[in-house]
């Protein structure tokens, strides 16, 4: 059974000009008929190079940002549909955590208000003493401890940051996680500690995970199926070992081929994947997105748009010759 079920997704951000009178001029395709799902306790990873819409994609499955057109669907309902009691749910039940602990925790907070403003907000709890035992049980369920309650996040580690900002999402017990390139900021020794961190808390929780990450070791270490981005539209989606083992789409072929060997956690694929860079989603290259840097273009592939298409069971690809 699905938690979210994501079909045909786009957004075009409206690009204004006009001198005297603001107009719209054109669009940017950040993200252009987009299909996933996922299941509950499982880990989609979706890889790509920046700027190929992973965050565009993250924001819309939580309604942080509203779409131009598709369907989004959690736990079978629409998400555009949901009334204001269903919103209330939605959010306690879908979380997201970013890249940057630095910039997502409030530094004139403490830890204790900032994990249990929620469940105030939203009457979780019914006294303080409730919402302490609360805030406690989720903060040693990230490795941290009682004593760090009254600090501020300036007084931790880029990591242990990180584990608060988790702490928060997990304290209204969510079902849901979008995980926004998570690890990208911290130090590479400390990357592998907070993936397993969300492995673990999958395991005891069965939570679902949007990760969303440029680096292909990390989506590797982290996801049970995988889904490649490029230019605002997927370009393969299958099970993790199918993507790793037997990938069909040049561009993720091309992808790992560029991963170094042996993996190092932590290290960056980004800039040295492909030859050439990703064209402006403004004005996308006609037919297959991909064929200004593709080995193996031809003709038709100018020309049209390949469809996406199962070549196998639960192995999704788009490209005229995969
Ligand atoms: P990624 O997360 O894969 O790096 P993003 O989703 O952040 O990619 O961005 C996809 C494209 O959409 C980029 O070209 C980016 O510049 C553009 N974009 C993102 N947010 C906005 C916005 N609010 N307004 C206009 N363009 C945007
Ligand atoms: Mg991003």
């Amino acid at each position: 059974m699905s938690i979210l079920q994501v079909d045909n997704l786009k957004k075009y951000f409206p690009i204004e000009g006009g001198l005297l009178f603001k107009k719209i001029i054109g669009h940017v395709k950040a993200v252009d008929g987009v299909s996933f799902s996922i299941n509950k306790g499982e880990t989609l990873g979706l890889v790509g190079e920046s700027g190929s819409g992973k965050s565009t994609v993250g924001l819309m499955t939580l309604r942080l940002l509203n779409m131009t057109d598709g369907d989004i669907l959690f736990n079978g309902k629409p998400i555009s549909s949901f009334d204001k009691e269903e919103m209330k749910q939605f959010r306690l039940r879908a979380q997201m955590v970013f890249q940057n602990p630095f910039a997502s925790l409030n530094p004139r907070m403490i830890i204790r208000d900032t994990i249990g403003r929620v469940l105030k907000i939203h009457g979780l709890v019914k006294n303080d003493d409730e919402m302490d035992e609360h805030i406690l049980k989720t903060l040693e369920e990230v490795g941290l401890k009682r004593e760090h309650l009254g600090r501020y996040p300036h007084e931790f580690s880029g990591g242990q940051r990180q584990r608060i900002a988790v702490a928060r999402a997990l304290v209204s017990n969510p079902e849901f996680i979008v995980l926004d390139e998570p690890t990208s900021a911290l130090d590479v020794s400390v990357q592998a500690q907070i993936l397993n961190l969300f492995k673990t808390l999958q395991e005891n929780r069965g939570l679902a995970y949007l990760f969303i990450s440029h680096n292909l070791a990390v989506i590797r270490h982290i996801s049970d199926r995988v889904a490649v981005m490029y230019l605002g539209k997927l370009m393969e989606y299958a099970s993790k070992d199918s993507i790793f083992n037997s990938p069909k789409h040049p561009y993720t072929q091309a992808l790992l081929r560029s991963i170094p060997k042996p993996f190092i956690a932590g290290e960056d694929i980004e800039d040295k994947v492909i030859k050439g860079d990703i064209p402006s989603p403004v004005n996308p290259p006609s037919g297959c997105g991909f064929h200004t840097r593709c080995s193996m273009a031809k003709d038709i592939c100018k020309r049209e748009v390949p469809e996406w298409r199962e070549i196998e069971t639960k192995h999704w690809v788009a490209c005229h010759f995969a």
